[in-house]
């Protein structure tokens, strides 16, 4: 299987370099030239095996043949094993027919340690192989960091340099971060904003040349392997529930589009799924597009569900490169004219989305109603994130025969202050984090200069 970027004009890759490349040169995304296709046997045959088992089958065909089985197998293994749940992303039933699928038993309590405890396994796996080093930078306005410096804590051959905005990360999330005190592991707090340090972040990726020579690494959620790991729950799930017999619907809150987009990849794969609903907050690109055909940006919007805050929904392309027939031209002329003005998609693309995806958008005001409403019909506290599901899957589901599977993609003990303002005392944190805010911290404080930070991280790669 070789990889094929989404504008059409960047090499194919294998696997291996798929995995260590994050934008294609061309400025698009990779993604597989052709999609294994899963029989109804074989999904029967996955009903009731392990995470790590169904996991090593639906992800095998991506890695065609460059890693051996065996070793494939162990890498998933263990990544799997860092979840404090034997089930790994499981399954609650809230009502007659609506799920939560809990992802928030990871090292961080959210969606993204699903994908980042792998990708940091295959990281180092290709690295020891071709005798390589490799640095990781990335930016962080408080929550994907931690997912990250979690996924390459154990990694021999890799470095990571996290930047935060200095003082502007709640307590909790800057500790989740700080408290890692491995060796290739480095904090940065930065003296200005999260834009800031995005913009450093950037500008390295631009010139390497500071690092002389080493690969520098992306593990945004652009990266291939991030998107393949995601696609493993959603067969579990579905499988659970009675695939390939019964259909199954999915309601995903969603940001950057790399979540849903792995369902949608299920869905292609064979798992026989109804309908994809989109929840967002009330940064709302995709349902905007997707309701009223207006593909254009608008100002960020602070939210209590901040890991859906965004302007751009980078994965979107992935799904476009598919609803206009992989015509890779197509796709760049429209995006590039997205980057200028306010544009539409096509009717075409656009009808053929509308025949599986619905979607729908909520304000603060209804994530707190939201979180209130759940817990008085069901027990459970959602986290600000998977409020937007609940209610997304109540306004907008198809049909109420068909199972509604919800993501929860983060733990309300994250998100304090949503769960607080809707009325409650707050949830405790996992017995296994209970002592976060007693545990050491360490992390360097630097000037919102690149010249500090790529010196910084020049002295300290390892
Ligand atoms: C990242 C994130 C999302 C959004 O996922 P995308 O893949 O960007 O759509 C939703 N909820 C939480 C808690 C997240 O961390």
């Amino acid at each position: 299987m070789r990889y094929i970027s989404t504008r059409g004009k960047a090499p194919a890759l294998s696997f291996e370099e798929v995995v260590l490349t994050g934008l294609a040169s061309d400025g698009g995304l990779y993604v597989p030239e052709t999609l294994p296709r899963f029989s109804a046997d074989e999904l029967s045959a996955m009903a009731g095996l392990s995470y790590a088992e169904i996991a090593f089958r639906v992800m095998r065909p991506f890695v065609n043949g460059e890693i051996d089985d065996a070793t494939f197998k162990s890498l998933v293994t263990d990544a799997y094993a860092t979840f404090s749940h034997d089930a790994v992303v499981p399954l609650k039933q809230l009502d007659a027919n609506h799920f939560l699928l809990e992802q928030f038993h990871g090292p961080t309590l959210a969606f993204k340690d699903v994908a980042l405890q792998l990708l940091g396994r295959l990281l180092d796996h290709f690295l020891k192989k071709r005798g390589e080093r490799a640095v990781i930078m990335g930016a962080t306005s408080g929550d994907t960091g931690s997912a990250a410096i979690e996924g390459c804590r154990h990694c021999d051959n890799l470095d990571i340099f996290i930047l935060h905005p200095h003082n502007r990360v709640s307590e909790v999330q800057r500790r989740q971060m700080t408290t890692v005190l491995a060796d290739n592991v480095f904090n940065v707090a930065i003296e200005g904003n999260f834009d800031d340090a995005q913009a450093m972040v950037k500008a390295s990726f631009a010139d390497q040349g500071f690092l002389n020579g080493t690969r520098l690494v992306a593990v945004n959620s652009i990266n291939w392997a991030r998107i393949m790991a995601q696609i493993v729950y959603y067969v579990a799930a579905g499988v659970a529930l009675g695939a390939p017999k019964r259909e199954v619907s999915f309601c995903v809150p969603s940001a950057n589009f790399g979540n849903v987009f792995a369902g949608y990849m299920a869905y292609k794969m064979g798992l026989p799924v109804k309908q994809f609903i989109i929840a967002t907050n009330a940064n709302d690109i995709l349902h905007r597009t997707l309701a009223d055909n207006d593909f254009s940006k608008k100002e960020l919007e602070a939210t209590l569900a901040p890991s859906m805050d965004i302007v751009v929904s980078s994965n979107f392309e992935r799904l476009l490169f598919d609803a206009y027939e992989r015509d890779g031209a197509a796709v760049a002329a429209l995006l590039e004219r997205f980057q200028r003005e306010p544009t539409a998609m096509a009717e075409a693309p656009l009808a053929k989305l509308r025949e599986k995806f619905a979607s729908f958008s909520v304000d603060d005001a209804t994530i707190l109603e939201v979180i209130r409403e759940a817990h008085r019909r069901t027990g459970e506290i959602l986290d600000p994130h998977t409020a937007t599901g609940y209610r997304a899957a109540e306004r907008v589901r198809a049909d109420q025969a068909t199972p509604m599977v919800t993501l929860a993609t983060a733990h309300p003990a994250k998100f304090a202050e949503a769960v607080v303002k809707a009325g409650f005392q707050g949830v405790p944190l996992p017995t296994h984090m209970d002592d976060l805010l007693d545990r050491e911290e360490r992390y360097a404080v630097l000037p919102a200069e690149l010249a500090a930070v790529q010196r910084f991280v020049a002295d300290n790669r390892r």
